[in-house]
């Protein structure tokens, strides 16, 4: 059985090495002359850690970071609104890593073989019909029994297989990434203050990965992205002004940040298959939407397995799988921009009130939330846990 995989992405390279392990041949097209690894560091939870093992590379992305959990959320001026550690999240969801994206880019290249990558092609068109899958690319025309479109945010498989779909939304948040060298002792978590926030989380070698979000117009640019965060978080409690002071203009990566508000009616169509931010784009709030797209990715390879079951059923498993469960994601995400994102004074209020209060709970419904989202295991250790 072949597989086109549209897009090389953290998705698109996942869902190449998990239908690869179950021995399809693979051929992944991205349009970018070489693999990129565009936003700096990458929250890599539980679950997704769970995906990775099933790639067999879940201990080799875990070695790569500290353990992250010994923090929280707090405000502007540092006192705690939310606490965690790293105890805690052992005995609960499983611990967290956080690692450069370039890393993890290249952990799952090395899952594919080398013949699989085709850089710098365009994919211009899919369709699907009932013996075949057909991609039209710069380089001429392609045919396999499953394609996968894992082409991000602005998908165009997407818009091809559900044309009557509205397409991302503008979340009104904007946000900025950046590494910087900096001792990695630091204690990780966000901050929270009016109407923006900033994240800190150290990284292996003595570097900490660092992101600010704040509610802004869509295409708003400052000329130095770095001074205006210096300005932004002016007075943020320590070490926000130190670790700003560290970083260039030239390193700060910004971006809007586009969701797919609307749920998709499936997550394919035909043989087409659509995966990660094509199929789901959610807020970063969660720090899910990679995680998710490692999800899709073994879940897809477990439903369509060698090929023995007829494509369209497995990719139609898929879906009842994947969607219900992306669905509330993009939705949590959204719910946890606008928490976090609060400008109103009444609203930041309610949100100081309404985290005490929760912490004070029993069974705190926070930590439902992300038990809920980081506690998923992929359908490959379900089954082993059942035979065993
Ligand atoms: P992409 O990474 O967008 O890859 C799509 C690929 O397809 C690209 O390489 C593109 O060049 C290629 N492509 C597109 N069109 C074509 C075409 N026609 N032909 C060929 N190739 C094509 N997620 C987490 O899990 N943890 C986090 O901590 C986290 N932090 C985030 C912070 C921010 C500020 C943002 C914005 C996002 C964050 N995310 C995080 C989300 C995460 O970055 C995305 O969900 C993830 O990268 C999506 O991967 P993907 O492979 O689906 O899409």
């Amino acid at each position: 059985m072949r597989a086109i995989v549209i897009g090389g992405g953290i998705g698109g390279l996942a869902a190449g090495a998990a239908l690869g392990a179950q021995g399809w041949s693979v051929t992944l097209y991205e349009r970018a002359p070489a693999l990129q690894a565009v936003g700096a560091g990458i929250s890599v939870a539980p679950n997704a850690l769970r995906a990775l093992d099933v790639l067999g590379v879940g201990d080799a992305v875990r070695e790569l970071g500290p353990v992250q959990g010994e923090g929280g959320v707090r405000r502007a001026d540092g006192r705690w609104l939310a606490r965690s550690s790293v105890e805690q999240y052992a005995a609960t969801i499983g611990v967290p890593v956080v690692v450069r994206r370039s890393d993890l880019v290249e952990i799952l290249r090395g899952l594919l073989p080398a013949d699989a990558l085709r850089l710098g092609v365009i994919v211009r068109d899919v369709r699907s019909d009932a013996a075949t899958a057909t991609v039209v690319t710069d380089a001429g025309t392609d045919e396999a029994d499953l394609v996968v479109c894992a082409d991000g945010v602005n998908s165009a498989g997407r818009a091809r297989l559900f044309p009557a779909h509205p397409g991302p939304r503008y979340s009104g948040s904007t946000a900025w990434r950046f590494v910087v060298d900096a001792p990695a002792d630091y204690l990780s978590g966000e901050t929270w203050g009016r109407g923006r926030l900033f994240g800190i989380q150290p990284l292996a070698g003595d570097a900490v990965y660092c992101y600010a979000a704040a509610r802004a117009p869509a295409g708003e640019h400052a000329d130095d992205e770095a001074g205006h965060l210096a300005e932004a978080f002016r007075g943020w409690h320590d070490p926000i002004p130190a670790l700003l002071d560290r970083v260039t203009d030239a390193e700060v990566l910004r971006n809007d940040v586009y969701e797919l508000r609307e749920p998709l009616p499936a997550f394919h169509r035909g043989r087409v298959a659509l995966l990660g931010d094509a199929a789901h784009a959610m807020t970063p709030n969660l720090g899910q939407g990679g995680c998710q797209a490692l999800e899709d990715a073994v879940v897809l390879a477990h439903h369509v397995g060698d090929g023995g079951r007829p494509v369209e059923e497995a990719l139609a498993a898929y879906t009842a799988d994947r969607l219900p469960r992306t669905r509330a994601i993009v939705r949590e995400s959204h719910r946890m921009m606008v928490m976090s994102l609060a400008s109103a004074a009444p609203a930041v209020a309610a949100r100081t009130f309404a985290m005490a209060a929760v912490r004070l709970l029993p069974g705190d419904p926070t930590a439902r939330v992300f038990f809920r989202t980081a506690g998923w295991r992929p359908p490959q250790q379900e089954r082993a846990a059942t035979a065993g």
